[in-house]
């Protein structure tokens, strides 16, 4: 086995990782961990440390760690047939099976699935999709999409031009000129404090008018959101919000995806985000529930409506002129069979439910009065703690100061895991679907002295 000193100079040397400051990296200012072997809820590195994982890698080990049944799955399948590809009708037991599967889970008007590898790609496909069958309607210029501040879609041209986050613009030269954004559903930050979560949900639905008014019905294609804000900073939306969204996407004839990469397959303590907040969707983006990260594999899933639109299409102008070599992947396809098998057989979609209640009552209660805590939110097994120099006044933080990054430092050396949110002064936690509540219980307690240890000083 290689000695960590020599993997710690390769590294520096020769791996840029994704989402990661470059400078300090190379030159050995930040830290790294070489994680080596994982159970359950635990990782463990190198160095023999172990970590309780509240964040599911990134929150996508929904079964949790270890699970020999995924595994032999893809042994199984990687000794029998590695690859074949799906062009032209091709497939394997694995991939038909897993089509089969996800179509059971999904909403009853969606039955067709269009697999990828990760979030990225399949919300890339979606646009495609969505400019196909407007193309194939007749109507070329209904090409825009709009997506929400703080939302999150992928790392890609277009999907990071739908991602509402500005660091993943910056430099970049992004969002693309189709790409429009509308206000975030965050009631936390919401202008007026006195205003009630439906009267902000109808302000937050005139928004999505004014702006579909302002850039012309005719030049919108679709219109894309989590269920509920997830890398934005863990947001569940307000009461009413999709009650007050999809009526005026239906009336401007505006195609709704839901981006269910993360709340897809239990994570909301139901099957899938969109049937858990009453939403009726044309496209369904799954990926790191699908397989619990053992392989890669995305999807779209398509409503039946817009299925015979494509169909039309092909019928009118040849095959479908879009396609991954490894779009269902037979050992993603085989990992997916055998992780969505386990969900079921493990009871995770309630464990993530009632698991998922009583972590974040636990957090709320152990946080509520705490200086700092502006607001301790989340559903299912998804939790944030939202931090503020002054609550009761409204004042955030500085950024510079990094607290949320003191305090997720301060968890990891107390054993457990959450993240720092990419934008604004937020601690998330997605464990995996499995936690048990004593586990939960740690989580809480670790983060309430983490907290307490960083803040003492401020
Ligand atoms: N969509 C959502 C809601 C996500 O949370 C993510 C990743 O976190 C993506 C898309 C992108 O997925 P990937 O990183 O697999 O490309």
């Amino acid at each position: 086995m290689l000695t960590n000193d020599q993997l710690n100079h390769w590294d520096r040397e020769n791996f840029l990782h994704p989402s990661t400051h470059f400078g300090q990296h190379g030159r050995g200012e930040s830290p790294t961990r070489i994680v080596t072997t994982a159970k359950g809820c635990y990782i463990e590195d190198r160095d023999g440390t172990k970590l309780l994982d509240a964040f599911a890698g990134l929150y996508c080990v929904n079964v949790g760690y270890g699970r020999t049944e995924i595994a032999e799955a893809i042994s199984k399948q990687a000794h029998e047939l590695a690859y074949y590809h799906s062009y032209v009708g091709h497939g394997t037991e694995a991939s038909i099976t897993l089509a089969h599967m996800v179509a059971e889970r999904a909403p009853a008007h969606m039955n067709k699935v269009y697999f990828g590898l990760g979030g990225s790609d399949a919300n890339e496909t979606n646009v495609k999709l969505v400019w196909y069958i407007q193309n194939v309607l007749g109507r070329p210029e209904k090409r825009k999409i709009i997506s929400r501040w703080r939302g999150y879609h992928g790392s890609g041209l277009i999907t990071g031009s739908m991602t509402g986050l500005v660091p993943f613009h910056n430099k970049f030269g992004l969002p693309m000129s189709e790409v429009v954004h509308t206000e975030a559903p965050y009631y936390f930050r919401r202008a007026d404090p006195d205003m009630s979560e439906e009267a902000f949900s109808a302000h937050c639905a005139a928004k999505l008018e004014e702006l579909i008014e302002r850039e012309g019905a005719d030049t919108i294609g679709a219109f894309i959101a989590e269920p509920l804000l997830g890398t934005g900073g863990i947001v569940p939306p307000p009461a009413g919000y999709w009650d007050a969204i999809q009526p005026v996407l239906r009336k401007h004839d505006i195609l709704l995806i839901t981006d269910e990469v993360v709340t897809g397959f239990g994570r909301m303590g139901t099957m899938m985000g969109s049937t858990h907040y009453g939403i009726t969707p044309d496209i369904i983006t799954i990926a790191k529930g699908l397989t619990s990260a053992y392989a890669p594999l995305s999807g779209s899933i398509v409503s039946d409506e817009l299925y015979k639109v494509l169909e039309d299409g092909t019928d009118k102008f040849g095959p479908f002129g879009h396609g991954w070599t490894y779009s269902a992947h037979p050992i993603g396809a085989a990992a997916g069979v055998a992780n969505l098998k386990l969900i079921d057989e493990l009871g995770l979609v309630q464990n993530a439910r009632e698991t998922g209640a009583y972590f974040r009552n636990a957090m709320a209660a152990a946080l509520k009065d705490h200086r700092f805590v502006g607001d301790a939110r989340g559903d299912g097994m998804l939790a944030a703690v939202e931090l503020q120099r002054d609550p009761g006044a409204r004042v955030d933080f500085d950024a510079s100061e990094k607290v949320t990054a003191q305090v997720v430092g301060e968890m990891v050396k107390r054993g457990v895991i959450a993240r720092a949110m990419p934008q604004g002064e937020i601690i998330g936690f997605a464990p995996p679907l499995c936690m048990t509540p004593a586990e939960a219980d740690k989580v809480v307690e670790v983060t309430r002295d983490a907290l307490d240890a960083v803040t003492g000083t401020l």
